[in-house]
């Protein structure tokens, strides 16, 4: 089987990211991600595996007895997490996800608090965290860096997996696992997700959420991807060419509420204000259509679902919020069981959960 550690650096930075894909695989003869670093890693065997995991943590966590159970899995690992960019959910839903499973944690959530301050490489930190961790869960404003690390790190004589919770504008994998997850069991009793339609709306060009779900999305029979945003915000060619090579159908629209009246999910985003190049950027730009409020509540199917990865300015009215479509507070939740079964299947213990007696 492929490795990472059998390619140089500038070789594989150079590969279309399903050709990195057998390289970031975990050895043992299934294909679980050993590192996770982008959406383009899952197809849908995978995505369903992990939802039946997230299901079953999340079954054996009610009792007393299971939830101790699983606090003995990963009990005998600790997980770094490497946060240099503003979370609450990812990091806290991280941290959760890990206390479930028994993990012990550490984290720097500041460069500024880290020997980073003092001028060492991002290479050396993480080599330092591998020192002391078993897993590193890593945000950052930087594209491609989990990545990096992750050649890093696999060329290290203590090779640790990598997580990536969010790398600058392009990818956040472990949220569209969740995206994907909260869809999956919005339409379980419902004839489930393929055929479905997903509208986007808000700022598609910068939203790293975005790329990663709408590729997940690709997985899944003849889902329909509707992209609303104003034209300086549109979606990026390259989630186009995706699709277009997909031979998926998808939309690109200013009409929101058209857009709602055929949606089964819509997931709103908010404006993406700290990548302006310069300082009032997107504040020039008129984003009052592409707000869900009352009239868009009353448009949407009754079996529909509004979805947002948080956090939220105005996009969503707050009138929306009991509204049992609403799922935005779902999904938070959802994220923290989709994450502690990508940490449990990353460190090779699918099978042990699934099959256990509880
Ligand atoms: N929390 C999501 C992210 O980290 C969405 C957002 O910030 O708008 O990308």
């Amino acid at each position: 089987m492929a490795s990472i550690k059998e390619i140089e650096w500038d070789v594989f930075e150079g590969l279309s990211l399903a050709d990195k894909k057998p390289y970031l695989e975990r050895g043992g003869g299934d294909a679980m991600p050993y590192h996770t670093l982008f959406a383009q890693q899952f197809d849908r065997s995978l995505l369903e595996r992990l939802t039946a995991l997230a299901n079953r943590i999340r079954f054996i966590n009610k009792s007393r007895e299971g939830a101790l159970y699983l606090k003995g899995v990963l009990a005998h690992k600790r997980a770094m997490l490497y946060f240099s960019q503003p979370s609450s959910r990812t990091f806290l839903s991280h941290l959760a996800a890990c206390q479930i499973l028994g993990i012990t944690t550490g984290s720097v959530r500041d460069a500024a608090t880290s020997s980073e301050f003092k001028g060492e490489s991002r290479e050396d930190s993480i080599r330092t965290f591998s020192s002391y961790f078993d897993m590193i869960i890593m945000r950052s404003p930087e594209q491609g860096l989990a990545e990096k690390m992750a050649w890093e790190l696999s060329n290290s004589s203590r090779p640790i997996p990598i997580l990536n919770a969010g790398s600058g504008k392009d990818q956040h994998p472990t949220q569209a696992l969740l995206d994907i997850y909260t869809l999956v069991r919005s339409f379980e009793n419902k004839g489930g997700l393929d055929g479905r339609t997903v509208t986007f709306c808000g700022d598609l060009l910068r939203g790293r959420t975005v790329r990663s779900l709408s590729y997940l999305l690709t997985n899944f029979r003849d889902v329909k991807q509707i992209f609303v945003a104003p034209k300086a915000l549109r979606v990026p060619d390259d989630v186009v060419d995706v699709l277009r090579e997909k031979a998926v159908d998808f939309e690109i629209t200013e009409d929101l509420q058209a857009a709602v009246r055929v949606s089964d999910a819509v997931y709103m985003t908010r404006i993406q204000d700290e990548w302006d190049s310069s300082k009032g950027e997107s504040a020039k730009i008129d984003t009052s259509r592409f707000k869900f409020g009352a009239q868009e509540l009353e448009l949407l199917n009754p079996d529909g679902v509004i979805m947002h990865p948080l956090p939220r300015r105005d996009e969503i009215a707050t009138c929306c919020d009991r509204d049992p479509r609403a799922m935005y507070w779902r999904q938070m939740r959802n994220g923290m069981w989709i994450r502690a079964a990508l940490i449990a299947a990353t460190f090779g213990y699918e099978n042990e959960i699934m099959n256990c007696g509880y």
